[in-house]
């Protein structure tokens, strides 16, 4: 099928309806000889499997785009390609505005990383871009100030500490969020011209480790192949990470792969059942942190099967004997034992194991669930170094691979955006700060390493940090011991905060706030895990007086007096420069060059298409995949094995009996900040919960779906009850989203210790002591509104958005009068309904305001509460009637309307109940689901949830 659009009604129209088929097709649709201008767009569509279901789709977006097209009253569309601000996928999103109509993004059909598909976050992006809790303008101790006024007090405090205390007492804390070119400015003004290397980023709770490993193992910071790989193994590694959930893109051109060619093997290894283990021919859910002795392990079975790579190892390597006996030394010769160790059973070790010596094609991915470690790095080498026993690397389908958690994580490590680099992939030996000193003609370069994330926050805490800026992310709920960090900013001189939202934890500390671009209003590039630079493109005008990250920095670095080497004007020169210093002399020595991107016009610039690094003469397209040539960035250009001695992580049960898990949800993004903003987001999963196995639950008392408190000496927080068996007994998994902002007590960084690894600094998340109790409550109940009543008097609250209005889940032991006399006090004009009988802690309140629902409060004492969608809905009425106000107060509807449940498919809006009564009426399969009810048949990654329900109500009916 070809379809020409020249931008007529029919083109936009079958240019979207194209975009929505790949949508709904993506994981089974070949597209080829695609080719897409600003004036011309022609898609060749080559295969598809499913032409009856094309014809449903296509009759459904045909309307929906008509009318859209026909409303926008003759504009010309703009289109915006751009890429996604959340995970380390990278995906490509393509924007299309009517005037200042803003559609529904879709996924850029160009873009390598997705070919047209968008998870269900990246979907949404058009729901985040309101200027709702956006910081608009600069402000000192709270009160509005203007550019000027602020960066001027900004660049004389970080003067007057640097002339009293010298350069180590002035500290940036940035983001793996910001642009490149945004830390590339940051990096040179610490590194070079203030000459201190405290500079890092929340990218060290992410990925340090992997850096840290990586340069070990090849001499140099590189990812070795790419995406493609991970489709084209026949045995594919999950180890430390949920896929699904974290890297949803990335999982699904997984599960394409393995749907096209059910052969390939899946393996996770995972504490814990997850959406990903969906896909799993193997589970291995050993016990938290022994990974290195699973690889350990293998490397020992592998040399005593007769299954390395003697050549390879021989020619390429060095190392191997001492690593292999380091070992052996730390491995239990008997199968049974090292299986008993790892928790695991001996069979399926085998299995794991036999499957990797006969595999060639095996790319092993790594993420969080690695790196988050007290051995981070020793765990990442010893899967490196099964790779390299092996010869797989730089080979098609074979490769280790670690996957970053945030957007551009590898931007700031390429800059040079971690305390442990100086910049451009060179690091703090003589030739290398000389060289950095003289092409940045810097009067000050860093000559050491600064203070890794915990350090700089603890001498912050000591006062020997006396200027801290933080750019653009919320250490208050993030990091380890997170009020211990309230407590270092308490202390700290000045802190400045620059962010593009107004009330988070962290901005709630600054004494200096400086309203920054958010996406879509700004300009640069990120690279994504494979590394690949792709253009970030503004679309929207700066909330208020935002700036570029970039800008603020370069203002205030010309007030520190660099003027000259901080003249930008735009991120092309700052994108040059960078790439100039990439190509350096260079001479083939440093893996990082882009100098055939250097040079480039704006126009060239802004024309950018996604290319893999390196990019340089020898490069002119990109590379897929280093080691090929079996050249490595070590001293003898030979890879290096690396001898781990394998460790558990230090018992933690001084802390308590329980270990806990952290980690990410499907539908929400670090702290909240952009996707609590979506109300389709906000429903999957409405409160922050722990994860529980049922003989802890037991043991502890504690009831599905009823509060616990979960806490440590170092603080305790609440959360809703979830038993399930996905979780080994003796362990809890806990998300990681929830801030102050929408929940009364969730900051589960407030329990974290500050244990690390001694090499990357990278903190230990997944393995904290922690106690489980329950929480008893007199009442619990639910409060939807149209406006956001901020935090609730009670204690147990958590806000959500909903579709019209705004929710909150909330519970306490409070007197029931005094929530009531609050509801009031925030309508004091409303009409109200009351119902209320203290005997059984039930009440409820209705306020109308100019006859439209204004407020619900339910509460009872077991948690009883009425038809919730139906409520949330009626929030739409203009205009209630007396018999629908009763039917209000009573939280049913009138007759015949079902409340839809939990929302499980949040493409299409579907609840878990409306899932449930399908499959009781004969859905069998996800399959059928989506044809009868659509669910996950758009972005897919509720397709392992509706699985479990499937697998779930079976069991029910059975
Ligand atoms: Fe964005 Fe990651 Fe989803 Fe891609 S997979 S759309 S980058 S959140």
């Amino acid at each position: 099928m070809a379809i020409q659009n020249d931008q007529t009604a029919v083109g936009i129209f079958l240019e979207c309806l194209l975009s929505e088929i790949c949508r709904r097709f993506g994981s089974t649709m070949c597209i080829a000889g695609t080719s897409v201008g600003t004036a011309h767009h022609c898609f060749t569509v080559v295969q598809t499997e499913h032409w009856r279901s094309l014809t449903y789709v296509s009759g459904r977006f045909f309307f929906a785009y008509w009318k859209a097209f026909m409303t926008q009253t003759h504009s010309t569309a703009s289109i915006t390609h751009t890429t996604c601000p959340y995970c380390g996928v990278g995906c490509g999103v393509t924007v299309r505005q009517h005037g200042n109509v803003l559609s529904p993004v879709s996924g850029d059909i160009q873009h390598p990383a997705n070919a047209g598909r968008l998870c269900v976050k990246g979907s949404s992006l058009h729901e985040t871009v309101d200027q709702i809790d956006r910081l608009l303008y600069p402000t000192v101790l709270g009160k509005r100030t203007s550019w000027d006024n602020s960066l001027n007090l900004v660049a004389d405090k970080m003067q007057q500490v640097i002339h009293d205390h010298g350069p180590d007492a002035v500290a940036i804390y940035a983001a793996g969020q910001i642009l490149t070119e945004d830390y590339y400015v940051a990096n040179k003004l610490m590194k070079g011209f203030i000459g201190s290397s405290n500079l890092d980023t929340n990218s060290r709770l992410c990925m340090a480790s992997a850096v840290v490993a990586h340069k070990r193992a090849f001499g140099s910071d590189t990812v070795p192949g790419c995406y493609d790989d991970l489709e084209e193994a026949d045995l594919l590694i999950l180890v430390g990470s949920n896929a699904a959930w974290a890297h949803p893109i990335l999982f699904q051109r997984i599960a394409a792969a393995k749907q096209a060619r059910p052969e390939m093997k899946v393996v996770v290894i995972d504490p814990r059942r997850t959406a990903t283990s969906d896909l799993a021919d193997l589970q291995l859910s050993l016990r938290p942190g022994s990974d290195a002795l699973l690889f350990n392990a293998l490397l020992c079975w592998l040399s005593d099967h007769d299954a390395l790579d003697h050549d390879f190892i021989q020619q390429h390597s060095e190392g191997f004997a001492s690593t292999l006996q380091a070992a052996h030394d730390s491995t239990p010769d008997s199968l049974q034992e090292c299986a008993q160790q790892l928790g695991l059973d001996k069979h399926d070790l085998e299995t794991f194991f036999q499957w990797f010596a006969s595999t060639a094609k095996t790319v092993s991915v790594f993420s969080q669930g690695i790196n988050q470690s007290s051995s981070g790095v020793d765990k990442g080498n010893a899967i490196i170094n099964a790779h390299l026993a092996t010869g797989r690397i730089g080979k098609p389908g074979a490769t280790p691979f670690s996957v970053t958690g945030q957007p551009n994580a590898m931007g700031g490590r390429e800059v040079g955006g971690l305390a442990n680099q100086l910049a451009a992939h060179m690091d703090f030996s003589a030739p290398e700060v000389d060289r950095v000193r003289r092409f940045w003609q810097a009067p000050n370069v860093a000559t050491r390493p600064g203070l890794k994330a915990i350090e700089l926050f603890d001498a912050v805490k000591r006062g020997d940090i006396k200027f801290l800026w933080i750019i653009s992310t919320n250490p208050l709920v993030s990091m380890p011991d997170a009020d211990d960090v309230k407590a270092a900013l308490a202390r700290c001189e000045l802190v400045v905060v620059s962010d593009c939202m107004a009330n988070t934890d962290t901005t709630a500390a600054a004494h200096v706030l400086l309203p920054a671009a958010s996406w879509g209003e700004k300009n640069g590039t990120v690279t994504n895990s494979e590394r690949c630079i792709s253009r970030q493109r503004s679309f929207l005008s700066p909330a208020g007086e935002a700036k570029p990250d970039w800008w603020i920095l370069a203002q205030v670095a010309q007030r520190l007096g660099f003027e000259k080497a901080f003249d930008y004007q735009h991120p092309a020169e700052i994108f040059d420069e960078y790439s100039r210093l990439t190509g350096f002399e260079n001479n083939g020595e440093r893996d990082l060059d882009l100098s055939g991107l250097s040079g480039l016009s704006r126009d060239q610039y802004d024309a950018m298409a996604p290319t893999q690094w390196p990019v340089n003469r020898q490069y002119p397209q990109g590379r897929k995949r280093f080691f090929d040539d079996q050249r490595f960035y070590t001293p003898s250009q030979k890879a290096q094995f690396i001898a781990i001695t394998a460790a558990l992580p230090a018992s933690r049960h001084q802390d308590g009996s329980l270990i806990m898990n952290t980690g990410r949800v499907r539908d929400h993004w670090h702290t909240m900040t952009r996707t609590a903003k979506s109300a389709r987001l906000a429903q999957h999963i409405r409160e922050p919960y722990v994860d529980i196995h049922p003989d802890d639950a037991k043991r502890l008392t504690l009831v599905d779906g009823a509060l616990a408190r979960i806490s440590n000496h170092r603080g305790k927080i609440l959360l809703r009850t979830n038993i399930t068996t996905n979780q080994r007994a003796g362990e809890i998994f806990v998300p990681m989203h929830w801030t102050s902002r929408y929940a009364s007590a969730a900051r589960m960084g407030v329990l974290i210790d500050k244990s690390c690894d001694p090499f990357s600094g990278q903190p230990e998340l997944k393995y904290t002591g922690v106690e489980a109790e329950p929480f008893p409550t007199a009442w619990q109940g639910m409060i939807l509104s149209r406006h956001d009543l901020g935090a609730v008097p009670c204690d147990y609250w958590v806000y959500g958005l909903n579709d019209g209005c705004h929710g909150y889940e909330i519970g306490g032991n409070q007197p029931l009068e005094q929530i009531q006399d609050w509801a009031q006090q925030q309508l004091p004009d409303a009409e109200w309904l009351t119902l209320h009988d203290p005997d059984t802690q039930h009440m409820r309140l209705l306020a109308i305001v100019d006859q439209q629902l204004a407020l619900v409060l339910f509460v009872h004492q077991d948690q009883a509460i009425g038809t919730r969608q139906w409520l949330v809905e009626q929030f739409a009425q203009t205009s209630l009637t007396i018999t629908e106000r009763k039917a209000l107060l009573a939280g049913r509807p009138l007759e015949g309307v079902v409340d839809q449940g939990r929302i499980v498919c949040s493409c299409f809006g579907i609840g878990e109940n409306t899932i449930r009564d399908a499959i009781r009426s004969g859905c069998h399969s996800a399959d059928q689901l989506g044809d009868t009810l659509k669910c996950g048949t758009n972005c897919g990654s509720c397709v392992p949830e509706l699985k479990a329900l499937i697998q779930d109500t079976h069991s029910e009916c059975s």
